[in-house]
C-alpha cells in the first residue's frame, strides 16, 4: 500500500482563429516563468499557481504522453489502476489531447493520449519474455454521462444503462452490467473508440445536447494471468488486474443565470456531475472531513463511478485544459483553481494482485 497525490498538468492550447481576431493581445493571457517549468502566472502576474506539469501551446501530443501519461502506463502494466481526468471549458483541447474524437486520423503527430497508449500496450505485450508463460487479457468498455442518465456507448441497446456500482475489500469500484468487449490488438482497440464515439455523437443529437455537457469515461483493464517460479522448480498462480480510466469530462463553462430572487447575473455550473466532483475534490483535501469519511460520492453517478479514482486506489493526473486567449481569462482562472485544488487530493493505492 503507498500514498500518492493527485497529479496535475495544465496544457495550454494555440490560439484559433475566433481568439486571433478578437483578442487584441497575442501574448499568452498565461505566463510561463523562467527557470521554473512548474509555474505558471495569470492576472497581470498577480496569480502564481505550480503545478506538477505544464505544458506550453507547443508542447506537442508526444511530449505530453511521454512526460506524464508514460509513467501512469508503465504503472498500469505493473498491476496499479490508473485514472487521467480531462477538465476545461467547451473548446479548450480536451478531447484533442486525450484522442477520444470519431474524426482523429490515428498516424497523425496529433494523435492523442488513447490511441497512444493503445499502441503502448500492445507493444509492450508482444515485447516480454515468455518465461512465465503469462496470458494477457485485454477489454474495454466505454460510458457516456448525460445529467444522471448513464449511456453504453458500446451496447446496441445502450439508453439508461442499468449498472450497479459496488466497492471490493481492495477499495476497487466494480461496475457491473456494463458492456465489455474483449480487444486483441491496438486497431481493435481503436475501433471501439470510435464506434463509441459514434455511438455518442448520435446520443447528443437524439436527446438534442450537445456532447460538450456530458461525460465520456473510456476504460481499459488489464488481466496477466501468470506462473511464477519457486523453490524446487515449482510455480504458483498469480493473477494481476489493473484498470485505466480516460474521462473527459463535460465543459467546465458556467452559465449565466438569473436567479429568481435576484436580478444580478450570476455565474453557475450547469453540470451537476462537476459540481458534484468539485464537492469531492474539496472534502477530500479538508484533513477533518476525510478523516470523518464525509465524502460526497454519492451525490451523482459520476463520483461514484470514479470513487477509486479519487482518494481511492489509483493513481490519478487531471489534465487540466485551457484557452490562451485573454478573452477567456474567467473560464482559465476558474479551471486553474479547481485544479490547484485536485493537487491536495491523496490517494491509496494498492498493487491489484491474487
Ligand atoms: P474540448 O474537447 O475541450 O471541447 P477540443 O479538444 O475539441 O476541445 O479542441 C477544440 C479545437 O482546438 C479542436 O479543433 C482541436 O483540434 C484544437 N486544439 C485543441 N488543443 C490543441 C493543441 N494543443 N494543438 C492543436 N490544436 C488543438
Amino acid at each position: 500500500m503507498a500514498l500518492t497525490t493527485v497529479r496535475v498538468a495544465l496544457r495550454v492550447r494555440p490560439f484559433n482563429e475566433k481568439e486571433l481576431k478578437e483578442t487584441h493581445q497575442t501574448e499568452n493571457l498565461i505566463t510561463f516563468v523562467p527557470g521554473q517549468p512548474q509555474q505558471i502566472s495569470i492576472d497581470q502576474d498577480r496569480r502564481h499557481f505550480t503545478f506538477d506539469y505544464v505544458y506550453p501551446s507547443h508542447k506537442s501530443q508526444a511530449d505530453v504522453y511521454q512526460s506524464c501519461i508514460q509513467p501512469l502506463f508503465d504503472q498500469f502494466v505493473s498491476g496499479y489502476n490508473a485514472t487521467i481526468l480531462a477538465y476545461g471549458q467547451t473548446g479548450s483541447g480536451k478531447t484533442y489531447s486525450m484522442g477520444t474524437s470519431t474524426t482523429a486520423d490515428f498516424s497523425s503527430e496529433h494523435v492523442g493520449i488513447v490511441p497512444r497508449f493503445a499502441d503502448n500496450l500492445f507493444r509492450w505485450i508482444k515485447c516480454q519474455p515468455d518465461t512465465s508463460n503469462t496470458q494477457y487479457c485485454v477489454k474495454v468498455s466505454f460510458l457516456e454521462l448525460y445529467n444522471e442518465d448513464i449511456i453504453d456507448l458500446l451496447s446496441a441497446n445502450n439508453k439508461n444503462a442499468a449498472i450497479t456500482i459496488r466497492e471490493n475489500a481492495n477499495g476497487n469500484i466494480t461496475w457491473s452490467g456494463v458492456q465489455e468487449e474483449p480487444i486483441q490488438g491496438a486497431a481493435d482497440l481503436l475501433s471501439c473508440l470510435s464506434r463509441g464515439s459514434t455511438a455518442r455523437t448520435t446520443a447528443s443529437t437524439d436527446m438534442n445536447a450537445s456532447s460538450s455537457r456530458s461525460h465520456a469515461i473510456f476504460s481499459v483493464s488489464l488481466t496477466q494471468h501468470m506462473q511464477v517460479a519457486v523453490e524446487n522448480n515449482d510455480t504458483i498462480a498469480k493473477t494481476l488486474e489493473s484498470k485505466f480510466h480516460f474521462v473527459d469530462l463535460a465543459g467546465s463553462e458556467r452559465v449565466l443565470y438569473y436567479y429568481p430572487t435576484s436580478t444580478a447575473k450570476e455565474g453557475i455550473s450547469i453540470n451537476s456531475g462537476l459540481l458534484a466532483l468539485g464537492n469531492v475534490i474539496s472534502a477530500l483535501g479538508d484533513e477533518s472531513r476525510r478523516q470523518q469519511q464525509h465524502i460526497p460520492y454519492r451525490n451523482s453517478k459520476l463520483t461514484r463511478l470514479l470513487q477509486d479514482s479519487l482518494g481511492g486506489n489509483s493513481q490519478t493526473l487531471m489534465l487540466a485544459c485551457v484557452s490562451p486567449a485573454d478573452t477567456n481569462a474567467n473560464e482559465t482562472l476558474s479551471t486553474l483553481k479547481y485544479a490547484n485544488r485536485a493537487k491536495n487530493i491523496t490517494n491509496t493505492v494498492v498493487l491489484n494482485q491474487q
